[in-house]
């Protein structure tokens, strides 16, 4: 607990960054390089999240199963192009109960495998189709560069896995879930994102088209928020997941994965987050509204101390509402406090509120006097949902706007390699590896996505000059 200031962001971003994740009691580093822990209060936020899409995969017909941490090597090495792409990140066991085991097991960095196995077990006919199966569960990726949230070694999250009878149900699914993704994104978490289209050089290792959403941060870079790939019947081939089709015939299935993990909750931290802190979506926060006491003797504290009680009494049942009745610490230590942990509403009451019958609301995302109002108590709740979904909408408009104005349509290459240092390019291009390549040597810049929502017309790749009627995203990412 302290109330020691954060680097700016436009100091460091970065720093401000790490220490943020700290100081807010959101993770620390374990002792194992690369290892995250969450704390009670990223942990809570992780909750929500997972709540928010629970909720939309039961809607759309997904139900949740547990899949073993452990994958035989062997299954890996079925899909080429799996192996390929994720061999350099595999955690792999060779001793078990003190005794050298036959195979190395994987420790999973996703399911695809283990799940295609089960697949080919459970899936006899068409009538077993489609299987929309998602787990909650972790995975542990080797990477050497590591980051809290963004980038580390174990991380917790959802991988959904589905089949289906034929391609164009399996495209659709694919579409369908990077649709929760966004609605989630947009609507919980107020952060807009880019629906769109991975190119070939982007796309998940055994994926035949991967889709994503892409999200702007605080420093204009590009962070994928959730991905969503048509697999084709590449696994069903390596697991020989085969079903007898209506006319008896033994046909390959079409599968679909998709996930979403705790990287998101860096995204919320860099779309929202300013230099006092955090700022939470009400949607997600853990606690919506904290209620400070204000007072200077006992006469004062005790009055105050009633109407806080009454206040909580009320708010209660509809909101997650925390009380700081802490002594040790002044009620503006409280407020840096819990807007450094980017509680949403602050409710303040001291004893001319109670002798009014008032309380003063401040919204974390409009600091200072625009952000206060000193309400009547009557109708609380629906003043206090009022300015929570005030607040929401804002959190969103305020996201967006930012992205629009830090994206560019370059002229020509020139003007496109300076875009890539302080924004998003949104250009032309003709789809050609060689191209992304020349840029990325360039600029470090990637293609984010292929937005689905294209804005039609034709013009010149920005780097080669062919026609192309597709516009894409390209933008230095984390
Ligand atoms: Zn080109």
């Amino acid at each position: 607990m302290s109330n020691d200031k954060l680097p700016t962001r436009s100091e460091n971003y970065s720093e401000w960054y790490n220490q943020l994740v700290l100081k807010a009691e959101l993770a620390d580093y374990a002792p194992v390089r690369g290892c995250m822990v969450m704390r009670p209060y990223g942990w809570a936020l992780w909750e929500n999240i997972q709540q928010g899409l629970d909720r939309r995969f039961k809607a759309t017909g997904h139900v949740n199963a547990a899949f073993p941490l452990f994958i035989p090597l062997s299954f890996l090495e079925k899909e080429k192009d799996h192996v390929e792409g994720f061999s350099p990140e595999l955690a792999l066991v060779t001793i078990g109960g003190g005794e050298k085991l036959e195979e190395p097991l994987v420790v999973r960095p996703t399911s695809e495998t283990i799940i295609g196995y089960m697949y080919s077990k459970w899936i006899k006919s068409y009538r077993d189709l489609p299987v929309l199966i998602n787990q909650w569960g972790n995975v542990v990726r080797w990477e050497m560069r590591n980051r809290l949230f963004l980038r580390t070694l174990e991380f917790y999250w959802q991988e959904g896995h589905t089949a289906h009878a034929t391609a164009q149900e399996a495209e659709e699914e694919t579409l369908r879930m990077l649709g929760v993704y966004a609605d989630f994104a947009i609507n919980d978490a107020a952060v807009p994102v880019v629906p769109g289209v991975k190119t070939d050089s982007e796309k998940f290792a055994g994926a035949v088209r991967s889709t994503t959403i892409e999200a702007m941060m605080g420093d204009t870079r590009a962070l994928q928020a959730g991905t969503s790939h048509f697999l084709g019947q590449n696994f069903a081939k390596a697991f020989d997941i085969q079903f007898l089709d209506r006319n008896n015939e033994l046909q390959h299935v079409w599968t679909t994965s998709w996930g979403f993990s705790t990287r998101f909750i860096g995204a919320i931290i860099m779309t929202h987050g300013d230099d006092k802190g955090l700022i939470l979506p009400p949607k997600l926060a853990p606690t919506q509204a904290v209620v400070v006491p204000i007072y200077k003797n006992d006469e004062e504290k005790s009055q105050v101390l009633a109407a806080v009680e009454q206040v909580k009494q009320e708010l209660a049942p509809g909101f997650r509402i925390h009380v700081d009745a802490r002594e040790e610490v002044t009620p503006g230590f409280k407020f840096n406090d819990w807007e450094m942990r980017g509680v949403p509403l602050r409710i303040e009451i001291g004893p001319k509120d109670v002798a009014n019958g008032t309380v003063a609301l401040a919204r974390r995302d409009l600091p200072g006097k625009a952000g206060k109002s000193f309400i009547s108590r009557d109708n609380l709740t629906a003043q206090v949902s009022a300015a929570l979904d005030t607040i929401q909408t804002a959190m969103f408009q305020k996201a967006l706007d930012f992205r629009l104005a830090n994206t560019y349509e370059p002229k020509d290459y020139e003007d496109f390699k300076e875009i890539v240092q302080k924004g998003w390019a949104f250009t032309w291009h003709c789809g050609n590896g060689a191209c992304e390549a020349r840029i990325k040597e360039d600029t470090k810049a990637t293609p984010r996505c292929i937005p689905i929502d294209q804005p039609g017309g034709e013009g010149a790749c920005v780097v080669c000059g062919e026609r192309s009627s597709t516009r894409v995203y390209y933008a230095k990412a984390y």
